[in-house]
Protein backbone atom coordinates (compact mmCIF):
# COMPACT_ATOMS: atom_id res chain seq x y z
CA UNK A 1 0.00 0.00 0.00
CA UNK A 2 1.17 3.40 -0.86
CA UNK A 3 1.24 6.04 2.08
CA UNK A 4 2.20 9.29 0.41
CA UNK A 5 0.37 10.42 -2.21
CA UNK A 6 1.56 13.62 -3.71
CA UNK A 7 -0.26 16.19 -5.25
CA UNK A 8 2.34 18.29 -6.55
CA UNK A 9 1.87 20.37 -9.70
CA UNK A 10 5.25 19.87 -11.28
CA UNK A 11 7.75 18.25 -10.89
CA UNK A 12 4.85 15.95 -10.08
CA UNK A 13 4.44 12.30 -9.23
CA UNK A 14 5.59 9.73 -11.72
CA UNK A 15 4.49 6.09 -11.87
CA UNK A 16 5.30 3.81 -9.31
CA UNK A 17 6.47 0.98 -11.58
CA UNK A 18 8.68 3.56 -13.82
CA UNK A 19 10.52 4.85 -10.66
CA UNK A 20 11.21 0.99 -9.67
CA UNK A 21 12.22 0.32 -12.95
CA UNK A 22 14.81 3.31 -12.81
CA UNK A 23 16.04 2.73 -9.50
CA UNK A 24 16.70 -1.23 -10.67
CA UNK A 25 18.58 -0.55 -13.59
CA UNK A 26 20.22 3.29 -12.69
CA UNK A 27 23.95 2.16 -11.90
CA UNK A 28 23.59 -1.16 -14.77
CA UNK A 29 22.06 -0.05 -17.57
CA UNK A 30 21.45 -2.71 -19.95
CA UNK A 31 24.08 -4.77 -18.15
CA UNK A 32 26.39 -2.14 -19.39
CA UNK A 33 27.94 -1.43 -16.30
CA UNK A 34 27.27 1.87 -16.50
CA UNK A 35 24.12 4.25 -15.59
CA UNK A 36 22.38 5.48 -19.01
CA UNK A 37 22.95 8.78 -17.98
CA UNK A 38 26.60 8.34 -18.32
CA UNK A 39 26.03 6.90 -22.33
CA UNK A 40 26.94 8.81 -25.03
CA UNK A 41 24.01 10.18 -26.72
CA UNK A 42 25.42 9.05 -30.10
CA UNK A 43 25.97 5.59 -29.18
CA UNK A 44 23.85 2.60 -30.45
CA UNK A 45 22.25 1.88 -26.87
CA UNK A 46 20.95 5.31 -26.57
CA UNK A 47 19.98 6.26 -30.21
CA UNK A 48 17.87 2.73 -29.70
CA UNK A 49 16.49 4.18 -26.35
CA UNK A 50 15.63 7.76 -28.28
CA UNK A 51 13.89 6.12 -31.01
CA UNK A 52 11.74 3.57 -29.29
CA UNK A 53 10.68 6.67 -26.96
CA UNK A 54 9.62 8.82 -29.99
CA UNK A 55 8.15 5.53 -31.78
CA UNK A 56 5.91 4.91 -28.57
CA UNK A 57 4.93 8.24 -28.08
CA UNK A 58 3.71 8.30 -31.87
CA UNK A 59 2.13 5.23 -31.42
CA UNK A 60 0.29 6.69 -28.03
CA UNK A 61 -0.93 9.88 -29.81
CA UNK A 62 -1.41 8.68 -33.50
CA UNK A 63 1.02 10.94 -34.66
CA UNK A 64 0.94 11.58 -38.36
CA UNK A 65 4.00 11.12 -40.69
CA UNK A 66 3.72 14.83 -41.78
CA UNK A 67 4.47 15.89 -38.15
CA UNK A 68 8.04 16.01 -36.58
CA UNK A 69 8.57 15.00 -32.56
CA UNK A 70 11.10 17.15 -31.01
CA UNK A 71 12.97 15.99 -27.52
CA UNK A 72 14.28 19.80 -26.89
CA UNK A 73 15.60 21.86 -23.51
CA UNK A 74 14.00 24.74 -22.08
CA UNK A 75 10.84 23.37 -20.46
CA UNK A 76 7.72 25.39 -21.43
CA UNK A 77 8.69 28.63 -21.53
CA UNK A 78 11.39 28.18 -23.57
CA UNK A 79 8.83 27.09 -25.98
CA UNK A 80 7.18 30.60 -25.22
CA UNK A 81 10.48 32.06 -27.34
CA UNK A 82 10.83 29.25 -29.61
CA UNK A 83 7.29 29.53 -31.00
CA UNK A 84 7.10 32.85 -31.96
CA UNK A 85 10.96 33.11 -33.14
CA UNK A 86 10.75 29.76 -35.26
CA UNK A 87 6.96 30.21 -36.77
CA UNK A 88 6.35 34.19 -36.89
CA UNK A 89 7.87 36.80 -38.50
CA UNK A 90 9.06 40.19 -36.57
CA UNK A 91 6.34 42.13 -38.07
CA UNK A 92 3.68 39.33 -38.08
CA UNK A 93 0.65 38.93 -36.21
CA UNK A 94 0.08 36.09 -33.02
CA UNK A 95 -3.01 35.81 -31.80
CA UNK A 96 -4.06 34.83 -28.43
CA UNK A 97 -6.73 33.16 -26.52
CA UNK A 98 -5.72 33.82 -22.73
CA UNK A 99 -7.54 31.75 -19.71
CA UNK A 100 -4.78 32.15 -16.98
CA UNK A 101 -1.70 31.99 -15.64
CA UNK A 102 0.59 30.30 -18.27
CA UNK A 103 -1.24 31.78 -21.49
CA UNK A 104 -1.13 35.60 -20.27
CA UNK A 105 2.64 34.74 -19.98
CA UNK A 106 3.08 33.48 -23.17
CA UNK A 107 1.92 36.40 -24.88
CA UNK A 108 3.83 38.07 -22.69
CA UNK A 109 7.13 36.69 -23.64
CA UNK A 110 5.60 36.38 -27.88
CA UNK A 111 5.27 39.71 -27.65
CA UNK A 112 8.85 40.17 -27.38
CA UNK A 113 8.97 38.83 -31.16
CA UNK A 114 6.34 39.59 -33.24
CA UNK A 115 3.27 41.34 -32.57
CA UNK A 116 0.44 40.04 -30.93
CA UNK A 117 -2.86 40.48 -30.13
CA UNK A 118 -5.36 38.53 -27.27
CA UNK A 119 -8.60 37.82 -28.88
CA UNK A 120 -10.37 36.54 -26.76
CA UNK A 121 -10.19 35.93 -22.57
CA UNK A 122 -11.94 33.49 -20.22
CA UNK A 123 -14.79 35.05 -18.31
CA UNK A 124 -16.64 34.90 -15.11
CA UNK A 125 -20.72 34.52 -14.42
CA UNK A 126 -21.97 34.13 -11.23
CA UNK A 127 -18.88 32.83 -9.64
CA UNK A 128 -17.63 30.34 -12.11
CA UNK A 129 -15.13 31.08 -15.07
CA UNK A 130 -15.29 29.82 -18.40
CA UNK A 131 -14.01 30.43 -21.75
CA UNK A 132 -16.23 31.76 -24.31
CA UNK A 133 -17.01 29.83 -27.71
CA UNK A 134 -16.03 30.58 -30.52
CA UNK A 135 -19.31 31.82 -31.87
CA UNK A 136 -17.95 35.60 -30.17
CA UNK A 137 -14.62 35.62 -31.20
CA UNK A 138 -12.30 34.82 -34.66
CA UNK A 139 -9.14 34.10 -35.46
CA UNK A 140 -7.92 36.33 -38.26
CA UNK A 141 -7.01 34.34 -41.41
CA UNK A 142 -3.57 36.91 -41.18
CA UNK A 143 -2.41 35.24 -37.75
CA UNK A 144 0.99 33.50 -38.28
CA UNK A 145 -0.47 30.97 -35.46
CA UNK A 146 -3.05 31.23 -32.77
CA UNK A 147 -2.09 30.12 -29.58
CA UNK A 148 -3.74 29.34 -26.38
CA UNK A 149 -3.39 27.38 -23.23
CA UNK A 150 -5.08 23.44 -22.87
CA UNK A 151 -5.29 23.11 -19.47
CA UNK A 152 -4.56 26.59 -17.24
CA UNK A 153 -2.43 24.43 -14.18
CA UNK A 154 -2.52 27.16 -11.66
CA UNK A 155 -6.26 28.20 -12.52
CA UNK A 156 -7.65 24.60 -12.94
CA UNK A 157 -9.51 25.48 -16.33
CA UNK A 158 -8.89 22.79 -18.76
CA UNK A 159 -10.30 23.34 -22.64
CA UNK A 160 -11.95 20.45 -24.57
CA UNK A 161 -12.39 21.86 -27.45
CA UNK A 162 -10.04 23.01 -30.14
CA UNK A 163 -10.29 26.44 -31.62
CA UNK A 164 -9.49 27.21 -35.51
CA UNK A 165 -9.90 29.98 -38.17
CA UNK A 166 -13.06 30.06 -39.97
CA UNK A 167 -10.68 28.55 -43.69
CA UNK A 168 -8.44 26.17 -40.89
CA UNK A 169 -5.59 27.34 -42.45
CA UNK A 170 -4.08 29.28 -39.54
CA UNK A 171 -2.02 26.55 -37.48
CA UNK A 172 -3.11 26.27 -33.67
CA UNK A 173 -0.19 26.70 -31.48
CA UNK A 174 -1.15 24.51 -28.14
CA UNK A 175 1.07 24.48 -24.71
CA UNK A 176 -0.19 21.04 -23.44
CA UNK A 177 2.66 21.19 -20.77
CA UNK A 178 0.09 20.11 -17.75
CA UNK A 179 -2.69 18.00 -20.03
CA UNK A 180 -0.32 16.36 -22.81
CA UNK A 181 -0.98 12.33 -22.38
CA UNK A 182 -4.17 12.53 -20.30
CA UNK A 183 -6.54 11.94 -23.08
CA UNK A 184 -6.50 10.69 -27.07
CA UNK A 185 -6.13 14.07 -29.24
CA UNK A 186 -6.69 14.58 -33.08
CA UNK A 187 -3.16 15.64 -34.00
CA UNK A 188 -4.36 17.45 -37.19
CA UNK A 189 -6.14 19.79 -35.27
CA UNK A 190 -2.75 21.64 -34.58
CA UNK A 191 -0.06 22.74 -36.12
CA UNK A 192 2.42 22.81 -32.74
CA UNK A 193 1.96 20.97 -29.98
CA UNK A 194 4.21 21.61 -26.50
CA UNK A 195 4.67 20.64 -23.44
CA UNK A 196 7.32 20.53 -20.14
CA UNK A 197 7.57 17.23 -19.34
CA UNK A 198 7.38 17.72 -15.68
CA UNK A 199 3.91 16.82 -14.83
CA UNK A 200 2.87 13.89 -17.41
CA UNK A 201 5.85 13.03 -19.35
CA UNK A 202 9.07 12.69 -17.09
CA UNK A 203 11.79 14.44 -15.52
CA UNK A 204 11.98 18.84 -15.76
CA UNK A 205 14.39 19.57 -18.18
CA UNK A 206 12.57 18.08 -21.64
CA UNK A 207 10.10 19.23 -23.80
CA UNK A 208 8.26 17.81 -25.70
CA UNK A 209 7.34 19.69 -29.65
CA UNK A 210 5.07 18.05 -32.18
CA UNK A 211 4.97 20.76 -35.49
CA UNK A 212 3.38 19.75 -38.53
CA UNK A 213 6.76 19.93 -41.06
CA UNK A 214 5.68 22.61 -43.09
CA UNK A 215 5.74 25.03 -39.96
CA UNK A 216 10.00 23.38 -40.00
CA UNK A 217 12.11 26.07 -41.86
CA UNK A 218 10.39 29.16 -41.43
CA UNK A 219 12.84 30.79 -38.46
CA UNK A 220 13.78 33.88 -37.95
CA UNK A 221 17.50 34.45 -38.52
CA UNK A 222 18.31 35.24 -35.06
CA UNK A 223 16.67 32.45 -34.29
CA UNK A 224 19.44 30.58 -31.28
CA UNK A 225 20.12 27.16 -32.92
CA UNK A 226 19.20 24.80 -29.72
CA UNK A 227 15.48 26.83 -30.55
CA UNK A 228 15.72 25.94 -34.51
CA UNK A 229 12.93 23.86 -34.90
CA UNK A 230 13.83 22.95 -38.12
CA UNK A 231 17.40 22.02 -37.31
CA UNK A 232 16.30 20.34 -34.74
CA UNK A 233 14.33 17.77 -36.82
CA UNK A 234 16.99 17.53 -38.96
CA UNK A 235 19.90 16.24 -36.38
CA UNK A 236 16.84 13.68 -34.64
CA UNK A 237 17.01 16.60 -31.61
CA UNK A 238 20.37 15.53 -31.05
CA UNK A 239 21.78 19.03 -32.58
CA UNK A 240 23.33 19.85 -29.62
CA UNK A 241 23.24 17.34 -26.21
CA UNK A 242 19.77 16.55 -24.96
CA UNK A 243 18.53 15.72 -21.79
CA UNK A 244 19.02 12.27 -21.89
CA UNK A 245 18.18 10.80 -18.62
CA UNK A 246 14.88 12.80 -19.25
CA UNK A 247 14.50 11.34 -22.42
CA UNK A 248 14.97 7.64 -20.91
CA UNK A 249 12.41 8.41 -18.00
CA UNK A 250 9.95 9.66 -20.46
CA UNK A 251 10.21 6.48 -22.66
CA UNK A 252 9.52 4.73 -19.74
CA UNK A 253 6.55 6.66 -19.00
CA UNK A 254 5.43 6.09 -22.41
CA UNK A 255 5.76 2.21 -21.94
CA UNK A 256 3.68 1.84 -18.74
CA UNK A 257 1.17 4.31 -20.43
CA UNK A 258 0.60 1.73 -23.26
CA UNK A 259 0.60 -0.85 -20.88
CA UNK A 260 -2.04 0.76 -18.65
CA UNK A 261 -4.27 0.24 -22.26
CA UNK A 262 -3.23 3.25 -23.50
CA UNK A 263 -4.39 7.19 -23.57
CA UNK A 264 -8.77 6.44 -24.10
CA UNK A 265 -8.02 4.25 -21.16
CA UNK A 266 -6.20 7.05 -19.02
CA UNK A 267 -9.08 9.18 -20.20
CA UNK A 268 -11.23 7.59 -18.05
CA UNK A 269 -9.48 7.56 -15.29
CA UNK A 270 -8.60 10.54 -15.24
CA UNK A 271 -11.95 11.90 -15.53
CA UNK A 272 -13.29 9.28 -12.73
CA UNK A 273 -10.48 10.60 -10.13
CA UNK A 274 -11.73 14.21 -11.07
CA UNK A 275 -15.10 13.45 -10.24
CA UNK A 276 -14.70 11.92 -7.25
CA UNK A 277 -12.84 15.13 -6.09
CA UNK A 278 -15.41 17.74 -8.16
CA UNK A 279 -18.47 15.51 -6.41
CA UNK A 280 -17.02 15.98 -2.95
CA UNK A 281 -16.87 19.88 -3.21
CA UNK A 282 -19.79 20.44 -4.48
CA UNK A 283 -21.92 18.20 -2.45
CA UNK A 284 -20.26 20.40 0.53
CA UNK A 285 -21.05 23.92 1.57
CA UNK A 286 -17.84 23.93 3.18
CA UNK A 287 -14.90 23.58 -0.25
CA UNK A 288 -15.94 25.37 -2.94
CA UNK A 289 -14.36 25.38 -6.70
CA UNK A 290 -14.89 29.00 -9.15
CA UNK A 291 -14.48 27.18 -12.78
CA UNK A 292 -17.78 25.87 -14.76
CA UNK A 293 -18.63 22.27 -15.12
CA UNK A 294 -17.73 22.51 -18.44
CA UNK A 295 -14.17 23.75 -17.70
CA UNK A 296 -12.97 22.25 -15.35
CA UNK A 297 -9.30 20.53 -15.13
CA UNK A 298 -9.23 16.96 -14.81
CA UNK A 299 -5.52 17.20 -14.08
CA UNK A 300 -5.24 20.18 -11.38
CA UNK A 301 -8.69 20.35 -9.05
CA UNK A 302 -8.77 23.95 -7.16
CA UNK A 303 -10.45 24.43 -4.56
CA UNK A 304 -11.00 26.76 -1.85
CA UNK A 305 -12.22 26.67 2.02
CA UNK A 306 -15.30 28.74 2.27
CA UNK A 307 -13.40 29.22 6.13
CA UNK A 308 -9.89 30.26 5.08
CA UNK A 309 -8.77 30.73 8.34
CA UNK A 310 -8.85 27.21 8.39
CA UNK A 311 -5.97 26.57 5.34
CA UNK A 312 -3.13 25.89 7.02
CA UNK A 313 -4.65 23.53 9.63
CA UNK A 314 -6.02 21.34 6.42
CA UNK A 315 -2.41 21.41 4.83
CA UNK A 316 -1.08 20.29 8.17
CA UNK A 317 -3.48 17.63 9.01
CA UNK A 318 -3.36 16.23 4.96
CA UNK A 319 0.15 15.70 5.33
CA UNK A 320 0.11 13.70 8.25
CA UNK A 321 -2.25 11.80 6.50
CA UNK A 322 0.40 10.90 3.75
CA UNK A 323 -1.37 14.17 1.38
CA UNK A 324 0.98 16.54 0.63
CA UNK A 325 2.00 19.07 -1.75
CA UNK A 326 -1.95 20.53 -1.58
CA UNK A 327 -1.19 23.76 -1.21
CA UNK A 328 -2.73 26.35 -4.40
CA UNK A 329 -0.21 28.67 -6.14
CA UNK A 330 0.64 31.30 -4.56
CA UNK A 331 -1.08 33.75 -6.76
CA UNK A 332 -4.06 32.35 -6.31
CA UNK A 333 -4.04 30.96 -3.06
CA UNK A 334 -6.16 28.07 -1.60
CA UNK A 335 -5.82 24.51 -2.83
CA UNK A 336 -4.91 22.39 -5.72
CA UNK A 337 -4.55 18.64 -5.97
CA UNK A 338 -2.98 17.83 -9.25
CA UNK A 339 -4.05 14.25 -10.38
CA UNK A 340 -1.90 13.67 -13.28
CA UNK A 341 -2.07 10.06 -15.07
CA UNK A 342 0.64 8.79 -12.36
CA UNK A 343 -2.14 9.06 -9.34
CA UNK A 344 -3.62 6.48 -8.75
CA UNK A 345 -7.77 6.66 -7.97
CA UNK A 346 -6.82 5.68 -4.52
CA UNK A 347 -4.73 8.72 -4.01
CA UNK A 348 -8.19 10.57 -5.15
CA UNK A 349 -10.14 8.68 -2.94
CA UNK A 350 -7.82 8.87 0.12
CA UNK A 351 -7.84 12.74 -0.46
CA UNK A 352 -11.88 12.67 -0.72
CA UNK A 353 -12.14 10.83 2.47
CA UNK A 354 -9.47 12.90 4.42
CA UNK A 355 -11.86 16.35 2.98
CA UNK A 356 -14.97 14.14 4.27
CA UNK A 357 -13.37 13.73 7.60
CA UNK A 358 -11.86 17.22 8.09
CA UNK A 359 -15.23 19.39 6.79
CA UNK A 360 -16.61 16.80 9.79
CA UNK A 361 -14.42 18.19 12.45
CA UNK A 362 -14.88 21.48 11.10
CA UNK A 363 -18.00 22.13 9.63
N1 LIG B 1 2.84 26.07 -19.35
C1 LIG B 1 2.11 25.43 -18.43
C2 LIG B 1 0.69 25.08 -18.74
C3 LIG B 1 2.68 25.11 -17.20
O1 LIG B 1 1.96 24.48 -16.27
C4 LIG B 1 4.03 25.45 -16.95
C5 LIG B 1 4.72 25.07 -15.66
N2 LIG B 1 3.98 24.78 -14.58
C6 LIG B 1 4.75 26.11 -17.94
C7 LIG B 1 4.13 26.40 -19.13
C8 LIG B 1 6.17 26.51 -17.72
O2 LIG B 1 6.97 25.41 -17.70
P1 LIG B 1 8.51 25.45 -17.30
O3 LIG B 1 8.58 25.72 -15.84
O4 LIG B 1 8.99 24.10 -17.70
O5 LIG B 1 9.13 26.52 -18.12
Amino acid sequence: MQNTFNFSAGPAMLPAEVMQQAQEELINWQDLGTSVMEVSHRGKPFIEVAEQAESDLRELLSIPSDYSVLFMHGGGRGQFSAVPLNIAGQNELSQHLVTGQWSVAAEEEARRFCQTQIIATSKEHEGKMYVPKQDEWTIAEESAYFHYCTNETVDGIEIDWVPRSTSGNVPVVADMSSNILSKPLNIEDYGLIYAGAQKNIGPSGLSLVIVRNELLGKERRDTPSIFNYGLQAKSGSMYNTPPTFSWYLAGLVFKWLKAQGGLSKMAETNLQKSQLLYSRIDESGFYNNNVRQDYRSKMNVTFKLRDESLNDSFLKQAEENGLVALKGHRSVGGMRASIYNAMPISGAQALVDFMKEFERKNG
